[in-house]
């Protein structure tokens, strides 16, 4: 198989039309991949997208094509997928406010373009879900905040609004879902891509403790940071050593770091689909 695309996380091979996305255990934070792997994480990942998109089939087609059909060595983190033509668009959508989109709020009391109302704090609830999609940077470089006018003019009006439309139902379903299991999903990034019929598909990875935020539904506490089940505790670790990802060398993850992180990825795995892990 031909080696086509190495993302942060995923490798990505070419195998007659279709494409095999192989999960590593390589984790990145603020777009730079760490140099310690989570050992487990790919496989995690891989079951969780897979869960989520069978919960979400009624109201998106998605790319998979077979667990199964994937080479041997890569069994359990791979999966065949159809080859899409990606959107050149990431989708992300805000139920409650943190990260990028609260640093944005705090200096201009808006998000991609949207007005939010004032007074919200770090983990508020947003009043609506808000869609706020960014560009799909190349390798390197950091994807930026778009507003929906700016998806029109990339995608056109028609796909900009099927894509948004298609985002905020994923997201309404899933995080109903999750609240049910304790897990408020704070937001999310979709990626979609259009098969060769012209059908446009949830591709990628789905409502991932990388590709979320999950927090603890219990211990939701607006006003500071969240208890959460998601990639955070690895951000926040990476900033507590004083590393900024301009920095040309990223820190190595010591080894209670690494459990830690596992052990929230197993977390959210078992709350949000009932299942052990194994
Ligand atoms: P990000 O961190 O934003 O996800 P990345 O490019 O580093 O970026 P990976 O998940 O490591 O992401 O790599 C997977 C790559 O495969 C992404 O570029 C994604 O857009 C692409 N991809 C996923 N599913 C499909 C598909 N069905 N057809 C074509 N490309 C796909
Ligand atoms: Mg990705």
């Amino acid at each position: 198989m031909e080696l086509i695309h190495q993302g942060k996380v995923r490798d990505v091979y070419a195998d007659g039309g279709d494409l095999i996305l192989v999960a590593s255990d390589r984790v990145s934070v603020y777009d730079v991949v760490l140099p310690t792997p989570i050992p487990g994480k790919g496989a995690l990942l891989t079951a969780l997208s897979l869960w989520w998109f069978e919960q979400l089939a009624d109201i998106v087609p998605n790319h998979i094509v077979s667990v199964e059909d994937v080479p041997a060595e890569f069994a359990g983190r791979a999966v065949r997928v159809k080859r899409l033509d990606m959107v050149k668009v990431e989708a992300v959508v805000r139920g409650y406010l943190t990260g990028s989109g609260l640093a944005e709020y705090e200096k201009r009391g808006s998000v991609c373009g949207i007005d939010l109302p004032a007074g919200l704090v770090d983990g508020s609830k947003l009043p609506e879900p808000i869609y706020t999609p960014t560009s799909k940077a190349d390798v390197g470089d950091h994807d930026l905040p778009m507003t929906f006018a700016e998806t029109e003019d990339a995608l056109g009006t028609d796909l900009a609004t099927r894509v948004r439309d298609l985002t905020m139902s994923v997201y309404r379903r899933g995080s109903e879902i999750a609240l049910e299991k304790g897990i408020i999903i704070a937001d999310t990034k979709l990626e979609f891509g259009i098969d060769a019929e012209g059908t446009l598909r949830l591709a990628d990875e789905v409502l991932t403790s990388d590709s979320s935020r999950f927090w603890d539904a219990a211990a939701w506490d607006p006003g500071k940071s969240q208890a959460s089940f998601d990639k955070q505790f690895v951000r926040d670790w990476a900033k507590s050593t004083g590393w900024r990802p301009d920095d040309a060398v990223a820190p190595e993850i010591p080894q209670d770091i690494v459990d830690a992180t596992l052990a929230r990825y197993i977390e959210a795995y078992e709350l949000l689909t009932g299942r052990r892990w194994s």
